[in-house]
C-alpha cells in the first residue's frame, strides 16, 4: 500500500510550501502527515493508515469522499466549457442552473446569488454589498458591521476582520477600520451564575448595547455564524438568536447570517437559518455547496437587498474571474443532487443527528469530558483536569499544557480525526454517516480519551 515517499513528500513539502495556518518552522521538524486518498467517511495517509474523517476535511465534504459522479460532472462541464467569465453580460448555464437551484433550497425570498471562490471572497462581497445598499438607500453614513469575539469569516483582510480571533487579529494590523465586535454566546465559558436562557439574551443584549454605543444610523449590519465552527462549537442558547432578531429588527440593522459551515445540512436542513429559526438578509455559503471537491463560495442575497441593488443600483463594482465558475458549479450541482436523492438534510434532522447526539452526551461519564454538547451533525467535547457539580465548577487544565493537542494526536493514532480548539474537541462528520459509522466514531473518541488520561497520569 505504502507506494509513497513519505520522507521525501515532507522534505520537499516543508521546503516549499507555506501551508494556511501553520507554525512553518515546526512543522519542518515534524513532518506533515501526507493524505492520498478519500472514501467515504476515511481518508488514508501515505504510509497506510486508515483514518475516519470527523472533520469532513474541513468542514466541508457534506456528502463524503470517492462520489464518482461529482468527478464525471466536472470532466463532463471541462471538457465542453472548462471556464468562461459571467462579467461584461455574458454567462454560463451550470452558473444559471445553480443560482436557480440554490434560490429553491434557500429559506424563502432568497432569489438571488453572487457567486465567489470561497467563503472569505463571500464575507468580503457582504461587506461591500451592506454598505451599497445603505448607500443606494441614502444613509451613506451606515458603514460599521458589528460581530463578534472568536468568530470565524475567513482570511483575507476584510474576512479577518469580520472575523472575531485574537491571533489573527494580532497579525497585521487588524481589524480594519469599521467593524467592531461584541461578546460570544458562549455559557460554558462565561455564564456563570446563569441559565442559558438568562446568558444567551444577555449575550444578545450586547448587540444593543453596542449599536447604541456607535448610533444605529452608522451601523450597516450584523454578522454571525449561526453557530460558531472554528470558534469551537459554540452553540447558543435558545434565547439567542430570537433576541438577536429582535434587535436587527428595532433598529434596522441588516442581518448577515455565515452559513459557511451550517449550510447544505450540517445542522439538519439545507440551511441552519432554518433549523434555528433566523431570518437573515443576506447569507454566506461555500464548503458543502460542492462538498469541498472543488472550491466555490457565494453569498444569497435576500429580497429586501435584492430589490434594492437591481432596481436602484447601477452597475455593481466587484466580482471574482472565478464567480460562477462553470466547473465549480457543475460540482455543486452534482453534489446537491446527490444529497437530495440521499435526503441527508432530514436524515440529519430525524436520525443521524440525534444519535449523534444521544452518544456524544454519553461522554460525559468519561472523567476527562466535563461537558459535551452537539446540534445536528456539529458536536464538542469539553476536556477538564477535574469535574465540579456543574459545568461551570469544573476546573480546566492550563492552557500551556496543550491537552487538547495531545488528545488529538490520541485520536490520529486511533484512526480519527478531531480538531482542538484549545480545550475543546469538535467533530462535523460527514453527513452520510450511519449509526455504525457513530458507534465506531465513539469508539475511536472514547479509546484516545482513555489514551490521554494514561498519558497524563
Ligand atoms: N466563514 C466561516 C463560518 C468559515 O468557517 C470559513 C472557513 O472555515 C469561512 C467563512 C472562510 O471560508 P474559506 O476558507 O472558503 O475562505
Amino acid at each position: 500500500m505504502d507506494q509513497f515517499d513519505t520522507r521525501a513528500i515532507q522534505h520537499l513539502d516543508s521546503a516549499h510550501y507555506l501551508h494556511p495556518f501553520t507554525d512553518f518552522k515546526d512543522l519542518r521538524g515534524r513532518g506533515a502527515r501526507v493524505i492520498v486518498r478519500g472514501e467515504g467517511i476515511y481518508i488514508w495517509d501515505s504510509e497506510g493508515n486508515k483514518i475516519l474523517d470527523a472533520m469532513s476535511g474541513l468542514w466541508c465534504v457534506n456528502a463524503g469522499y470517492g462520489r464518482t459522479r461529482i468527478a464525471d460532472a466536472v470532466y463532463r462541464q471541462m471538457q465542453t466549457l472548462p471556464f468562461y467569465n459571467s462579467f461584461f453580460n455574458t454567462t454560463n448555464v451550470p452558473a444559471v442552473q445553480l443560482a436557480t437551484r440554490l434560490s429553491q433550497l434557500a429559506p424563502p425570498g432568497f432569489e438571488r446569488v453572487f457567486f465567489t471562490g470561497s467563503g472569505s471572497e463571500a464575507n468580503d462581497t457582504n461587506l461591500r454589498i451592506v454598505r451599497r445598499y445603505w448607500d443606494l438607500m441614502g444613509y451613506t453614513g451606515r458603514h460599521v458591521v458589528i460581530s463578534r469575539h472568536n468568530a470565524y469569516h475567513g482570511s483575507t483582510v476584510a474576512a479577518a476582520s469580520l472575523g472575531g480571533m485574537a491571533g489573527m487579529h494580532a497579525q497585521g494590523g487588524l481589524p480594519i477600520p469599521g467593524i467592531e465586535h461584541i461578546v460570544q454566546p458562549n455559557w460554558y465559558e462565561s455564564g456563570q451564575g446563569l441559565s442559558e436562557e438568562e446568558f444567551g439574551l444577555q449575550a444578545a443584549q450586547a448587540l444593543e448595547t453596542k449599536i447604541r454605543e456607535i448610533g444605529a444610523d452608522k451601523v450597516a449590519a450584523f454578522i454571525a455564524e449561526p453557530i460558531q465552527g472554528a470558534g469551537g462549537v459554540i452553540i447558543p442558547p435558545s434565547t439567542y438568536w430570537p433576541e438577536i432578531q429582535r434587535i436587527c429588527r428595532k433598529y434596522d440593522i441588516l442581518l448577515i447570517a455565515d452559513e459557511v459551515i451550517s449550510g447544505f445540512g450540517r445542522l439538519g436542513a439545507w440551511f441552519g437559518s432554518t433549523a434555528l429559526g433566523i431570518e437573515p438578509d443576506l447569507i454566506t455559503f461555500a464548503k458543502g455547496v460542492t462538498s469541498g471537491y472543488v472550491p466555490m463560495g457565494g453569498v444569497l442575497v435576500g429580497q429586501r437587498v435584492g430589490e434594492v441593488l437591481v432596481e436602484q443600483g447601477g452597475e455593481f463594482a466587484h466580482g471574482f474571474t472565478y464567480s460562477g465558475h462553470p466547473v465549480a458549479c457543475a460540482a455543486a450541482l452534482e453534489n446537491l443532487a446527490i444529497m437530495e436523492e440521499e435526503k441527508l438534510p432530514a436524515q440529519v434532522a430525524n436520525d443521524t443527528g440525534p444519535y449523534l447526539k444521544e452518544r456524544f452526551a454519553q461522554l460525559q461519564d468519561h472523567p476527562l469530558v466535563g461537558y459535551a454538547n452537539s446540534f445536528g451533525f456539529v458536536a464538542g467535547l469539553n476536556l477538564v483536569q477535574a469535574k465540579g457539580r456543574t459545568p461551570h465548577d469544573n476546573r480546566s487544565f492550563a492552557p500551556a499544557r496543550q491537552v487538547g493537542m495531545t488528545c488529538r494526536a490520541h485520536m490520529f493514532n486511533n484512526g480519527v480525526v478531531m480538531r482542538a480548539v484549545g480545550d475543546r474537541m469538535i467533530v462535523a462528520p460527514p453527513l452520510i454517516m450511519t449509526k455504525a459509522d457513530i458507534d465506531e466514531m465513539l469508539a475511536r473518541i472514547r479509546q484516545s480519551l482513555d489514551d490521554t488520561l494514561a498519558e497524563l497520569q
